[in-house]
């Protein structure tokens, strides 16, 4: 078995600077070399290194195409692909993985660690041990390996800053990919999708502004889909509208998710064609929005984002009761 290692950055190969952790050379490579001479294994490594490394909080969907160009061009000659990432927006591009790769057949394993491999008693050697062994055992898709467990890409989301144990994932009714008959790359383009939270009380004018400017906006609402009714949200609800931009609601809580229409008091969002984002979290909301706004072509891009295209909607409970 052949696997393709793609290193991007994170704390796993930093050291301490005096400005704080900062990417650095060597360490992931080195680690890599020890753990294929340590592990019990039948497979391959081959690395690639994105240049330059970088802290995960600089990435952007260009980063997410410069990912999945390495696995498309590595596709029919690697079984499996590991990417080492930052976590601190890890959980984007995985769910970004997931929408941009349709008909992905082999596993794509995301992992990163919360402490540099250059520090005592950092995670980094057993996620990426983890994360090998996670390539030559999962089913297709593209999964976040850390601290033990194997979590649904299009449903991983960072859950702690400091902990080892720090993503989690709700339910999924189905595998993280795309089914189609052949690989096929849905490259991201440049759009500018804001995300937005409503607070009681909060300064309103932001949405005005976001939805009179962006190419997309995700709504964190309240629960099951409540915002405040002020005249800033409707102003910007209505530039959305006229503007034909859509806007995502997701929900501020962690379980369950959005179900607009539940309270009467969300009804206004509803007339002013706010998409419900049900169970997906920010960071697959965000990434969706921004895949289907990358497409070109006559595409209905609310039925687009309204569909699971790869379980980020989470279980067939949690659809249905939307
Ligand atoms: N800031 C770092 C990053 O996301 C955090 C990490 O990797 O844990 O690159």
């Amino acid at each position: 078995m052949k696997i393709l290692v793609i290193y991007t950055g994170g704390t796993i190969g930093m050291v301490r600077t005096a400005a704080g952790f900062a990417p650095s050379a060597g360490l992931v490579e080195a680690e890599l070399q020890k753990l294929g001479a340590e592990l019990e294994h039948g497979f391959a490594l081959s690395l690639a290194t994105l240049v330059p490394a970088i802290d995960s909080a600089n990435a952007s969907p260009l980063d997410w195409n410069r990912i999945a160009d390495e696995i498309v061009a590595a596709y029919q000659t690697h079984d499996a692909f590991v990417v080492i990432h930052g976590t601190d927006t890890l959980a984007f591009t995985a769910s970004a993985l997931c929408f941009a790769l349709e008909g992905l057949g082999k596993p794509v394993i995301l992992t990163g660690a919360m402490v540099p491999l250059s520090e005592p008693g950092s995670d980094g050697s057993a996620n990426l041990a983890d994360a090998l062994r996670a390539a030559q055992s999962s089913a297709p898709g593209v999964w976040v390996q850390f601290a033990g467990k194997l979590l649904h890409g299009a449903r991983a989301r960072k859950v702690h800053s400091s902990a080892f144990d720090a993503f989690t994932a709700g339910d999924a009714a189905v595998p993280p990919c795309r089914p189609a008959g052949r690989l096929q790359f849905h490259r991201y383009a440049d759009a500018s999708v804001s995300v937005l939270t409503v607070a009681p009380g909060g300064c309103t004018s932001v949405f005005e502004y976001a939805m009179g400017h962006c190419d997309g906006v995700i709504l964190r609402c309240y629960g099951a889909g409540t915002a405040p009714d002020t005249p800033g949200l409707r102003a910007g609800l209505a530039a959305a509208k006229q503007r034909g931009i859509p806007v995502v609601a997701v929900s501020q809580s962690d379980g369950g998710g959005a179900a607009m229409g539940t309270y009467a008091s969300g009804s206004f969002l509803v007339e002013a064609g706010v998409i419900d984002g049900g169970a997906m979290t920010v960071e697959a909301a965000y990434a969706k929005l921004t895949h289907v706004l990358g497409l070109a072509g006559p595409v209905d891009r609310r039925a687009l984002v309204e569909v699971d295209l790869c379980g980020e909607f989470g279980s067939p409970r949690q659809v249905q009761g939307r």
